[in-house]
């Protein structure tokens, strides 16, 4: 087993978005410093390392003086070229592995990767080129979802389809690249849980946190969620069984549609290999956030205490929400994060915060 990686040691960050920030600073707070590898130049994460590097993913030469530099490799979001993760592992771990993201970035693996562990995912089939539909739709029944099997996120690459004859021009509409028809899942509420394990095995579990998104985007994430016990505790069993079945090292977040009175009552919608926004609010809640837990794990720390001291809710700010901070820092009863981004957009995660509340 690795040696734990020491104060003044280096970790290297693909990705410089608020998650990589957030991983800066919880380095930053162990004594680790950051190096943050970016294809932009104007990432809110580099405002908070020590070291920057801006290129393509696909530069070998700047990989190799990337990974020369740092004691460890992680990544903030899941789309990271593979070849990217080939380059820099001949010569520095990579953590998660690079059969994380294998699993992550394609929504067909994905789902044939839960079935084949027995976790229950919605009803799919494989659509990889118009002559597909119609095969597909005798396994799946509509309403149904047509989402492409790769570079999806916040509710983009997937349209909704009420009738045979729209899926065509759906298929078009995607791009007429390969994609999965999936069963529309009328669940009671979506839940996700963030949990983090170790090289030697150990892990911890968050809450399971209840999740309300507003045209794909994540708008509010809740602590408790509804779940009964039971069902928390299975949510927590299936995160188990994916992060053992990944050999997962690092924070890993399972997003779940909940059926208060089916069976099964949790489907698995997606993984993501990395620290998640429905994770944001542990910074405010939890003894340690998920961002120092990531940060443990990796440098082969011992995890730190997920428990939470209080109920939370963790509200977005998306967009030209964020024009309302002068306001929201004038409430003394929520913790304002600001991500320091350039420039809003719509859809664009500025920054959030968490409202807390006494344990109930
Ligand atoms: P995704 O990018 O697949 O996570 O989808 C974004 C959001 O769309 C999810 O968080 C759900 O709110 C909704 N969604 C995705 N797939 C389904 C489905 N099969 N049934 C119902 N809603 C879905």
């Amino acid at each position: 087993m690795r040696s734990p990686l020491a104060p003044g040691s280096t970790i290297g960050i693909l990705g410089g978005g608020q998650l990589g920030r957030m991983l800066s600073l919880a380095a930053a707070r162990l004594g680790l410093k950051t190096h943050i590898y970016s294809d932009r130049t104007d990432d809110p994460g580099f405002d908070v390392a020590a070291a920057r590097t801006t290129a393509p993913y696909s530069d070998t030469d700047a990989l190799a003086a990337f990974a020369q530099s740092v004691d460890i490799v992680t990544c903030e979001f899941e789309n990271v070229p593979a070849g990217t993760l080939a380059a820099l592992s001949g010569t520095v771990a990579v953590c998660p592995p690079p059969q994380a993201f294998a699993v992550a970035q394609d929504r067909l693996h994905e789902k044939d990767f839960l079935k084949e562990r027995g976790i229950a995912v919605a009803s799919y089939a494989a659509v990889d080129g118009s002559e597909d539909l119609e095969a597909a739709f005798a396994a799946v029944k509509l309403p149904a979802l047509l989402k492409t099997r790769r570079l999806g996120y916040d509710g983009k690459g997937q349209v909704r389809i009420r009738n045979r004859a729209e899926a065509e021009d759906a298929f078009a509409e995607l791009g007429a690249v390969p994609a999965i028809l999936e069963g529309f899942v009328a669940f009671d509420r979506e839940v996700s849980v963030i949990a983090a394990r170790g090289s030697d095995g150990a892990m911890v579990f968050y809450d399971p946190a209840e999740n309300v998104h507003d045209r794909g985007i994540l708008a509010t994430s809740r602590v408790p969620s509804a779940l009964s016990a039971e069902h928390a505790s299975q949510a927590k069993e299936i995160t188990r069984t994916v992060a053992e079945a990944l050999s997962y090292v690092g924070v890993l977040c399972v997003e779940l549609f909940h059926r208060a009175t089916e069976t099964p009552a949790l489907l698995v919608n997606e993984i993501a290999p990395r620290v998640h926004n429905s994770g944001h609010w542990t910074i405010d809640a939890c003894a340690v956030d998920q961002f120092e837990n990531h940060i443990r794990a990796i440098a082969n720390w011992p995890l730190g205490n997920p428990g939470r001291h209080s109920d939370a809710v963790m509200v977005n700010l998306v967009g030209e929400e964020i024009d309302r901070w002068e306001k929201l820092a004038g409430q003394p009863d929520l913790a304002l994060h600001i991500y320091g981004k350039n420039g809003t957009s719509p859809g664009r995660k500025m920054g959030h915060y968490t409202r807390l509340f006494p344990k109930v």
